[in-house]
C-alpha cells in the first residue's frame, strides 16, 4: 500500500502569471533582442518543473543552466537545442554528454575549445571575458585556431557590475565590441537582468535575465515593472500562552514581560528562513505583522499572536518576501534570498 502523505505545513507558492509577465516585461525591455531565461540552480530555488513551462509558454526559447547535472530536469520541458550549459565542457565525459543530449556547451577557455573540437566540434556558444575574470576566454586568445574553428551560435560576455552606475559596464561593452570582430558568431549577448536596465546598447540579439524573472529588482529602471513571484508560506503548528517571565526558543533570547499568546510556526532555517531574520523579522497574516520572538530554529519559529486572537492552529502565515525590501532588512542579496529556500518548501 502506498500511503498518501498529508498536506505539508510549509510551502512556496509561485505566482505563475507574475513570472510570465516578468519575462514579457524583460523581453520588451530588451528592445530588438529576445529575452532568454537563466534557469540554473533549480530556477534560482523556485523549481524547474514549475517555472520552466511557464517561461517556455510565455515565449522564452533560450535557457541557461550552470551544471550538466541540471540538464535532465530542464529537458523534460524544452528541446535540447534551446538549452546551454554555462560552465562548458572541461572533461571528455562532459563533452560526450553534451553530444548525447544535444545541449550546447558555453565554451569558456582554450582548453574547452580544444576539447570540443577534438571530440567532434559542432554548434556551441562562446563566452568572452571582458573583465569579470571568472569564466570566459581572454580576448587576446580569440585568434587561436582552436577558437577560430568553433561553430559559434551565440558569442557572449558577462557584466560584473551592471547593477551599479559607473563606467565598468560601458568599458565591458567596448571590449565586447572589439572582441566580436575577431570571432564569427551568428548572434551576440551580454546582458543579465541588470544589463537589460542599461538600455538598448546592451541588448544585441539575446539577453539572459535570471534574477528579475523571479521577482528581483537589480536596478531602479525595473522598479514597479517587475512583480513578486515567490511567496513562502508556513502554518501554525501550536498556539500557547506565556506568563510574564517565560522565555522562548534556544538560549531563551526573548522573555515575556507580560502575559502573551504566541504561535509556533512550521518554518526554520532548514527552509531557508535564516537566523539573520531573528532580530528584525516578522511574519504576516492578512497584512498584520506578527513579530518573531527569539531565535529561528531549524524547523520552527515563534511569533507573537497577542494582538491577533483570531489566529488559530493550522492557519497559514506569509513570509514577507518582496525581494528588495527583504534584502534591505536582513542583508542577504536578492539572489541569496531566492536560492536559499529549502527543498521542503517545494515538496
Ligand atoms: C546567472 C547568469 C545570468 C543571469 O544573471 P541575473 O543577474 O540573475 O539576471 C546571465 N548570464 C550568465 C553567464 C550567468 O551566469
Amino acid at each position: 500500500m502506498t500511503a498518501i502523505p498529508p498536506a505539508p505545513t510549509v510551502r512556496l507558492d509561485i505566482d505563475r502569471e507574475a513570472l510570465a509577465a516578468n519575462w514579457r516585461t524583460l523581453d520588451a525591455m530588451s528592445g530588438d533582442a529576445r529575452a532568454g531565461a537563466a534557469v540554473k540552480a533549480d530556477c534560482y530555488g523556485l523549481g524547474v518543473d514549475v517555472c520552466v513551462p511557464v517561461l517556455r509558454d510565455a515565449g522564452a526559447r533560450d535557457f541557461f543552466v550552470a551544471h550538466w547535472s541540471e540538464v535532465a530536469a530542464v529537458l523534460h520541458h524544452v528541446p535540447p537545442e534551446q538549452l546551454a550549459v554555462l560552465h562548458g565542457v572541461n572533461t571528455a565525459e562532459e563533452a560526450a554528454y553534451a553530444r548525447a543530449t544535444g545541449v550546447l556547451p558555453v565554451i569558456n577557455s582554450l582548453h574547452q575549445a580544444n576539447l570540443w573540437n577534438q571530440t567532434g566540434g559542432g554548434p556551441c556558444h562562446l563566452m568572452i571575458d571582458t573583465g569579470i575574470h571568472r569564466l570566459g576566454i581572454a580576448p587576446a586568445d580569440l585568434r587561436e585556431p582552436a577558437i577560430q574553428s568553433l561553430d559559434v551560435a551565440v558569442l557572449m560576455s558577462h557584466l560584473s557590475s551592471a547593477d551599479e552606475d559607473g563606467s565598468v559596464s560601458s568599458e565591458q561593452l567596448a571590449a565586447f565590441h572589439e572582441a566580436k570582430r575577431a570571432v564569427g558568431a551568428r548572434e551576440l549577448s551580454i546582458s543579465n537582468s541588470a544589463g537589460i536596465g542599461l538600455g538598448d546598447d546592451f541588448s544585441f540579439d539575446l539577453t539572459r535575465p535570471g534574477l528579475a524573472l523571479y521577482g528581483g529588482v537589480p536596478r531602479s529602471e525595473m522598479a514597479g515593472r517587475i512583480r513578486q513571484v515567490a511567496y513562502p508560506r508556513a502554518a501554525i503548528i501550536q498556539v500557547h500562552d506565556l506568563k510574564a517571565g517565560d522565555a522562548v526558543g534556544y538560549n531563551r533570547e526573548f522573555t515575556a514581560r507580560d502575559a502573551m499568546r504566541v504561535g509556533t510556526v512550521s518554518l526554520g532555517y532548514a527552509d531557508g528562513f535564516l537566523r539573520s531574520w531573528s532580530a528584525e523579522g516578522w511574519l504576516e497574516h492578512n497584512g498584520d505583522r506578527l513579530p518573531l520572538l527569539g531565535k529561528v530554529s531549524m524547523d520552527m519559529v515563534i511569533v507573537d499572536l497577542t494582538d491577533t486572537p483570531e489566529i488559530r492552529l493550522g492557519d497559514w502565515l506569509d513570509v514577507p518576501y518582496d525581494l528588495p525590501a527583504a534584502s534591505r532588512i536582513i542583508g542577504l542579496s536578492q539572489y541569496e534570498l531566492l536560492t536559499v529556500l529549502g527543498q521542503r518548501m517545494r515538496s
